[in-house]
């Protein structure tokens, strides 16, 4: 297997794993907006209202992220066919493959990420 080859399988089973998160808090967030026209239009005085609220917020935030990341994904896989996959967007230098095993969908090296200039 090429590298290229690795890191398209690799990011290939990130992304279908983002999907499904991103199908599963979907469902969730919707089965928590039914449930609660269903119970109570008032939340003020529903004492299980504030949780679902928090659970729907801390859900929202993470459907949020999800959709990032699967963005993120989606553009490294692009870049892994278009022969620019690997190669820190500010710098031009070759991103290691240690930090793009870890974070395949990295745009920038670890100098250039943090901030710090390359000498
Ligand atoms: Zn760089």
């Amino acid at each position: 297997m090429s590298t290229a080859e690795h890191f398209l399988a690799l990011i290939d089973g990130r992304i279908a794993r983002e999907e499904a998160q991103i199908e599963g808090l979907a469902s969730a967030i919707e089965k928590m907006r039914v449930a609660r026209s269903l119970t109570t239009a008032d939340d003020e005085h529903d004492p299980e209202g504030s949780t679902v609220s928090l659970d729907q917020a801390r859900d929202a935030a993470l459907l949020v992220h999800a959709r990032s990341a699967l963005s993120e994904l989606q553009a490294a896989r692009d870049r892994l066919r278009g022969g620019t996959y690997g190669r820190c967007e500010r710098c031009g230098r070759e991103i290691p493959a240690a930090r793009l095993e870890v974070r395949p969908e990295a745009r920038l090296c670890v100098p250039c990420s943090e901030g710090r200039a390359r000498s």
